[in-house]
């Protein structure tokens, strides 16, 4: 495993010649119900790309902790930044990464709202566009987990779990046993279709979306291990691409 702040310049230079390929792991800080701990996202992130890290060479760069949230914005301990301020970041980062030599950029998000991936996405588009030999992957863990889901339906019991549900504390429970604290009450938001909410709190009490009741640890480290295997398989294909194009 290699994580970038923990070189020496001599280690680093001898790591780019084994890979070139930087894994960004970025998260949210945001309400995980009454029993997840707010930087959930991040360390479910963090805890992927670093099992990524030891069976495949990638640095993993130090994590993005901050996202752009919107559900939750009204409950206590959601910070989010505006989608602006993240693809700025996100490119500025991605053409750091470049000058130091990596042609390959892989972002891990943990937290998967659809603004916050709008920004991460444009941010990795306008990096394809303004640098020639850059590749880059932008993964969020919703998808990786549906596609787990599809091959392995029994791994997950509750339908339509998503916020803080049975699969984050099932995570959480694998990689930040201390952090939670018990569980909490299955929750079923109904925000109106099509309708802005002011008082988001109002349609979304409990900040948990799905049941965490059935939740285990053995089901979170099952959940992470299958992850891993399929960002990888993703890393591999993006290293591949990167190899073809330079021949
Ligand atoms: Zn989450």
């Amino acid at each position: 495993m290699t994580d970038w702040q923990d070189l020496t310049m001599p280690e680093f230079e001898a790591f780019r010649e084994k890979s070139r390929t930087v894994l960004l792991p970025v998260g949210s800080l945001e309400e995980h119900g009454p029993h997840l701990p707010l930087g959930t996202d991040l360390f479910h992130a963090w805890e992927l790309a670093r099992r990524v890290g030891k069976e495949h060479p990638v640095l993993v760069a130090p994590p993005l902790f901050y996202g752009v949230c919107r559900s939750t914005r009204e409950h206590p301990g959601t910070v989010s930044l505006g989608g602006d301020a993240l693809r700025a970041l996100v490119k500025d980062l991605g053409r750091e990464f470049s000058r130091q030599g990596f042609s390959n950029l892989v972002i891990i998000s943990g937290h998967a709202g659809g603004t916050h991936m709008a920004a991460l996405l444009e941010a990795g588009e306008a990096l394809l566009e303004e640098l020639p030999r850059m590749g880059v992957a932008v993964v969020n863990i919703l998808d990786l987990l549906r596609e787990i889901l599809m091959e392995n339906p029994q791994l997950v019991r509750t339908k339509g779990d998503s916020h803080a549900g049975e699969v984050e504390t099932a995570l959480m429970l694998a990689a930040k046993p201390q952090l939670v604290k018990g569980t909490a009450p299955e929750e079923w938001p109904t925000f109106p279709k099509y309708i802005l909410v002011r008082d988001k709190r109002r349609f979304w009490p409990g900040g948990v979306w799905g049941d965490p009741a059935n939740a285990t640890a053995a089901q979170g480290e099952e959940i992470l291990r299958l992850e891993t295997r399929r960002l990888i398989r993703v890393i591999a294909a993006l290293e591949q691409m990167e190899q073809e194009e330079q021949k």
